[in-house]
């Protein structure tokens, strides 16, 4: 499969699989791969239709499926979270991310689920 078919495979079957876990209407608007100039890298899933309260009420599934759509595209799924829009109670998008070590640094520093008001950390696997 080439990388566009990968992504569009991941995309519709995290949708799916988030549908039946909510039992609602969640759109995953786009799936996005990354690379920054920092070193960090991922992917980032827009969403509509999940809130906070989704997140936080299925998180042990909501971690799983993330971690195996992260693995399906082989983004090693050390640095898992969820970002809320600013201010509301509506997940922006579900992401997973390798941190280069200047921003691994920075929330391992941090402290709790939330060290910004606007990210829900799923995973965070320490190195050692
Ligand atoms: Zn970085």
């Amino acid at each position: 499969m080439t990388i566009t078919d990968t992504l569009a495979k991941s995309r519709g079957d995290l949708e799916n699989k988030l549908r039946n876990l909510l039992a609602k209407p969640v759109f995953l608007i786009e799936l996005d791969a990354f690379a920054l100039p920092c070193g960090c890298k991922g992917v980032t899933i827009n969403a509509r239709g999940i809130q906070y309260d989704d997140i936080e009420i299925f998180e042990e599934h909501v971690n799983k499926y993330l971690k195996e759509t992260s693995e399906d595209l082989e983004v090693e799924p050390s640095f898992l979270f969820a970002r809320l829009v600013p201010g509301t109670a509506e997940v922006a998008s579900l992401n997973s991310r390798i941190l280069c070590n200047r921003c691994y640094m920075d929330f391992a520093r941090g402290t709790g689920k939330m060290p910004r008001p606007d990210i829900y950390i799923l995973n965070f696997t320490r190195r050692e």
